[in-house]
C-alpha cells in the first residue's frame, strides 16, 4: 500500500468518526491516531454529549491512545483530523510528542495551526509536531456545511 492511499485511508476512518458524532447531533469532527501503520484510538467530537468543552474529537483519541499505551508520550504516533486542531487540542498533542498532525478543512474560527497559529508562530514553543493540511478537507467541509444549515 502506498503512503498517499493509507493516508487517504486514516483519514476515511476520520471522516467516518466525524459522521458519529454528527448521529449524536455532535459538531462532525472526528479523529484517529496511528501507530506503525495501524489505527489505535479514535475519537469524535462529544461536547454535548459528555458536557465538556473540552471533549473534542483529538482530545477523546489522544486519551483513548495514552491509555492503551499506558503512556503520556506518543513519540511515533500520528493522528489524523478531519479539522484544523484548535489551541487546546494542538498544545495536548504537543504535550503527547505526537510526531506528525493531519488534517482536513480549515477552521477559521479556531485553527491553530494556519488560521490563528499563536502558539507555532512562539518562538520558544518546546515541540511542534509536523503538520499536514488538506487530506480529505472537502469531504470534512461538507460534514461540517450540513451540520450547521440543519441548525439554522
Ligand atoms: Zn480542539
Amino acid at each position: 500500500m502506498s503512503k498517499n492511499i493509507a493516508q487517504n485511508n486514516f483519514m476515511l476512518e476520520a471522516l467516518n468518526q466525524a459522521r458519529i458524532a454528527l448521529e449524536f447531533d455532535e459538531v462532525p469532527v472526528g479523529a484517529v491516531i496511528v501507530e506503525n501503520n495501524q489505527i489505535i484510538a479514535s475519537g469524535f467530537n462529544q461536547n454535548r454529549r459528555n458536557c465538556d468543552p473540552t471533549a473534542h474529537a483529538e482530545i477523546i483519541a489522544l486519551r483513548n491512545a495514552c491509555e492503551i499505551k499506558k503512556s503520556t508520550k506518543l513519540e511515533n504516533c500520528d493522528i489524523y483530523i478531519t479539522l484544523e486542531p484548535c489551541a487546546m487540542c494542538l498544545i495536548a498533542l504537543s504535550y503527547a510528542r505526537i510526531r506528525r498532525i493531519y488534517y482536513g478543512a480549515n477552521d477559521e474560527k479556531f485553527g491553530a495551526i494556519e488560521s490563528l497559529p499563536l502558539f507555532l508562530g512562539a518562538k520558544n514553543a518546546y515541540f511542534k509536531s509536523e503538520f499536514y493540511s488538506g487530506i480529505g478537507a472537502e469531504d470534512s467541509k461538507t460534514l461540517l456545511k450540513n451540520f450547521f444549515q440543519n441548525k439554522r
